[in-house]
C-alpha cells in the first residue's frame, strides 16, 4: 500500500511512511472488510462514519510538520487509525469523537495494540481539549464551515492547524492554518477534499432525526419530477428528445456491466437519437478491434478474416449479450439503405486490446506498406514476451529494470501519422482503423506500466485515451458527426460530483463537459433490486448474482421509496424547479461493474456522490434483471458474417 498509493503519490516524508508501514489498517476496520484495509480508499466504520483514505491520511500529517517532541490533537478520531499513525511521530496525541461509540471502541483498540501515547475522550471537537493545550498541530478529520475559533486559541505559536472547510456539509478545501505569533494567522489551501461532516458548536448543527410516521419530503419530490416508463420499446421519448437538444455528444451510462434493462433503455434512447437527431455514430466502452468487426457488419463492409475471435476476452457478457446483438441487427438493417458516407459507426473506446491492436496494426501494413510493416513487426517485438499477460509487462518493467517499449511503440505511431495522407488516399476508413490500433498501443503499453504505481493514474490515462478516441471519431465524421456514448455510469457522470474527483480521477464524462459544456448530455442509470449477471473475481466465470436491495443512506433508496417502477428523472431541466437542490447533499450511490461482491457490497459498491452535478439525466429501474449472454445456440440462422465470431 505504502509504495503504491503512498510514495508512488508523492509523499515523501520519511517519518510519515515509516508511521504508515508500522500502523496495521486492519486492526481498525471490521473483520469483513480487512481485504480492503490495504486499497487507498475510505472505508466504513460504526455510527455511519469512515476510515480516511490512506492517501489523505498521510497528506494531512506532512502538512502538520510535527517533530518527535510535538503534541497533537486530533478532532473525529473515528477508528483511532490516523490517532495510532500520528502517536508513532509525535510524543503525545488527544484526539475528541463525538459518537460514544466510536471513542469507546477507539480506546479498546488502541489499548490492545499498545498505543499508549494517545488519549481519547468523547465529546464536541470543535470546542478542543484546552486542558491540554497549546498543541503543535491540530488536525480535523470531519469537513466544517469555517476554522471553528477554539482550535485557532488552542494552536501553539509556530503550530499548524489542518481542517477542512467548505460551504456545503459534504466538499471541502484542506486548508492550513500557521500561527505565525500570538495574533496573527497564515492561511493556505491544499486542494479538494471530501469528508464527513464535523457537527458540534463550531462545526454544522446535527442532523434532524428521520421523521418516522410522515411520508418523507425527498421520495415525494423524486415521485412529482419524474417521467414515469412503461414498456421500453414502444414508450414516448419525445420529452427526454426535446431535453438532449442539439447536444453533440450524448453520454448513456449503466450501474452495471449485466442489467438487461440498462442496455436495452440505452439502445431504445440510442435508436431515437440516430432517427431523431442525425447522431452519427455510437462508441462504447469496448476494444477497438473487437467492436471493429460490429462496426464492419453494421455499416456493411467487407469483412476480413483474422486470427483471433472478437469479444473472447474477460468479461465476455458485456458485449457480447442478446440485447447488443438486437441493436447491432437494428443498426445494420438502418444502414442499409443509406449512402456509405451517411451509415452510422459503432466503435470501441477502449485499450486493453495491446495484442490484437498489434496484430491489425501489422495486417493492415502488410497490405499496405510490406517494408513498413517489416519495421513495425521488428519494434513491436519488443512486447512480445508478454502477450499472454499484459499486466506482467507493467511489473517487470518497474520491479526488475526490464527495457520499457515505450519509444518503439511511439515511433509506430508517428511512423503512421506521417504517412498520414499517402495511406489515406489509399482508403481512409482502414487508415483510421489502423491508426487507432497503432494509438492503443502506444497508450496501453503506458497503462501497463501506470497499473503498476496505483489505480489513479491508471485510471486516468485510460479514460483520457477514451474521450481522445471519442474525439478523434467526431473529426473524422466532421462538422456534422454527432456521438453516443456507451459506458459505464462510472465513465459517463462527472466524476467531479464523486469521490473520484477527490481521488483525483477524471473520467470520460467530466472531460466531455469541460471540452463541450452543455453540448455534453450524460444520463445515469439504477436500480434497487433483481439480478445481474457479473463475476466473484477477476477472469471468473460469469453467474447470475441476486442485487441486494438498496442502501438506506443511498439515492437509490430515494427513488425506490418514491413508489414509481421505472422514470426518468430529468435534472438538468427539472420538473420541479427544487429537485436539483434537495438532491444535491451527497449521498452513497452503488456501482457495479464486472465484479459484484454483495457481502461487501457497502465498501466494495458504494460511493458519495452529488448525483444533480454528475448527471443531467438519470434513468430508473426499480427491478432488473441480467443480461443473456450470446451462446452459439441463440445464433443459429444468424449469418455467418455476424461479428461476434460465432
Ligand atoms: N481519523 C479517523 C480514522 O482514522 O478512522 C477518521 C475520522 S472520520 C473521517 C471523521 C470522524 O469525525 C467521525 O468519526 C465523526 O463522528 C467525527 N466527528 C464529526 N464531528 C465531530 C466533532 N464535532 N467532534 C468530534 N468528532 C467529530
Amino acid at each position: 500500500m505504502i509504495e503504491r498509493h503512498l510514495v508512488a503519490r508523492g509523499v515523501r516524508d520519511e517519518a510519515v511512511l515509516r508511521a504508515m508501514r508500522a500502523v496495521p489498517r486492519e486492526a481498525f476496520v471490521a473483520g469483513e472488510l480487512a481485504e480492503f484495509a490495504y486499497e487507498d480508499a475510505p472505508l466504513p466504520i460504526e455510527a455511519g462514519q469512515t476510515i480516511s483514505q490512506p492517501y489523505i491520511v498521510a497528506e494531512m500529517t506532512v502538512a502538520l510538520r510535527l517533530g518527535p517532541e510535538s503534541r497533537v490533537l486530533e478532532v473525529g478520531t473515528g477508528s483511532g487509525y490516523a490517532a495510532a499513525v500520528l502517536s508513532r511521530i509525535a510524543r503525545e496525541v488527544y484526539t475528541i469523537e463525538r459518537h460514544a461509540e466510536l471513542a469507546e471502541a477507539a480506546t479498546r483498540r488502541l489499548q490492545s495494540l499498545g498505543y499508549d501515547n494517545v488519549h481519547v475522550r468523547h465529546g464536541d471537537g470543535t470546542l478542543g481539549w484546552p486542558e491540554h493545550g497549546p498543541y503543535d498541530g491540530i488536525v480535523v478529520a470531519a469537513g466544517g464551515p469555517d476554522v471553528p475559533q477554539p482550535l485557532l486559541e488552542q494552536l501553539a505559536v509556530g503550530g499548524n492547524l489542518v481542517v477542512p472547510i467548505g460551504a456545503t456539509p459534504r466538499e471541502q478545501t484542506l486548508v492550513r492554518v500557521t500561527r505565525t505569533d500570538a495574533e496573527t494567522y497564515a492561511r493556505e489551501n491544499l486542494g479538494a477534499v471530501r469528508f464527513v461532516p464535523l457537527i458540534g458548536a463550531q462545526g454544522w448543527p446535527v442532523p434532524e432525526a428521520p421523521r418516522i410516521g410522515r411520508e418523507p419530503a425527498l421520495p415525494k419530490l423524486v415521485r412529482e419530477a419524474a417521467e414515469p416508463i412503461g414498456d421500453i420499446e414502444s414508450e414516448d421519448l419525445d420529452a427526454l428528445v426535446d431535453r438532449i437538444g442539439d447536444a453533440r455528444v450524448v453520454l448513456i451510462g449503466e450501474a452495471s456491466h449485466g442489467t438487461s434493462e440498462f442496455y436495452r433503455m440505452r439502445a431504445r434512447i440510442t435508436r431515437e437519437l440516430i432517427l431523431r437527431r442525425g447522431f452519427t455514430l455510437v462508441a462504447i466502452e469496448g476494444d477497438w478491434p473487437d467492436v471493429a468487426h460490429i462496426d464492419g457488419w453494421v455499416r456493411h463492409l467487407p469483412m476480413p478474416t483474422v486470427e483471433w475471435s472478437p469479444f473472447t476476452r474477460f468479461p465476455t457478457w458485456m458485449w457480447r449479450n442478446t440485447d447488443v446483438e438486437q441493436f447491432a441487427r437494428w443498426l445494420r438493417q438502418h444502414n442499409e439503405g443509406a449512402i456509405p458516407e451517411r451509415r452510422v459507426g459503432f466503435h470501441g473506446l477502449d485499450l486493453y486490446s495491446l495484442y490484437t491492436s498489434i496484430a491489425e496494426v501489422l495486417r493492415y501494413l502488410d497490405g499496405i506498406d510490406p517494408a513498413a510493416a517489416r519495421v513495425a513487426r521488428e519494434r513491436y517485438g519488443c512486447l512480445t514476451p508478454w502477450q499472454g499477460d499484459p499486466a506482467a509487462y507493467g511489473r517487470a518493467v518497474v520491479t526488475q529494470g526490464y527495457r520499457a517499449c515505450e519509444s518503439e511503440v511511439v515511433a509506430m505511431l508517428r511512423d503512421l501519422l506521417e504517412r498520414r495522407l499517402d495511406y489515406m488516399r489509399r482508403d481512409g476508413d482502414r487508415f483510421l482503423d489502423a491508426l487507432q490500433n497503432a494509438r492503443v498501443v502506444a497508450n496501453a503499453e503506458q497503462y501497463y506500466r501506470a497499473m503498476y504505481y496505483g489505480s489513479v493514474h491508471s485510471w486516468n490515462l485510460r479514460d483520457q485515451h477514451m474521450f481522445e478516441t471519442l474525439q478523434v471519431l467526431l473529426a473524422f465524421g466532421g462538422a456534422d458527426a454527432k456521438a453516443v456514448v456507451w459506458a459505464h455510469n462510472s465513465h459517463v457522470g462527472n466524476a467531479a460530483a464523486t469521490e473520484m474527483g477527490v481521488r483525483g480521477e477524471f473520467n470520460i464524462g467530466q472531460l466531455a463537459r469541460t471540452e463541450y459544456g452543455n453540448a455534453a448530455f450524460n444520463i445515469g442509470f439504477g436500480t434497487d433490486r433483481g439480478t445481474v449477471a457479473a463475476a466473484t473475481d477477476w477472469d471468473g466465470p460469469m453467474e447470475v448474482k441476486r442485487v441486494r436491495p438498496s442502501h438506506a443512506d443511498s439515492y437509490e433508496r430515494l427513488c425506490h421509496d418514491s413508489g414509481v417502477a421505472a422514470f426518468l428523472l430529468p435534472i438538468r431541466a427539472p420538473r420541479r424547479a427544487d429537485v436539483r437542490d434537495e438532491l444535491m447533499a451527497p449521498r452513497l450511490e452503488r456501482a457495479i461493474g464486472v465484479i459484484y461482491r454483495p457481502d461487501t457490497e457497502l465498501a466494495s459498491h458504494y460511493f458519495q456522490a452529488a448525483l444533480p452535478v454528475q448527471f443531467d439525466e438519470y434513468v430508473w429501474f426499480d427491478e432488473t434483471r441480467a443480461v443473456t449472454p450470446l451462446v452459439t445456440a441463440s445464433s443459429r440462422g444468424v449469418p455467418e458474417t455476424y461479428p461476434f465470431g460465432l
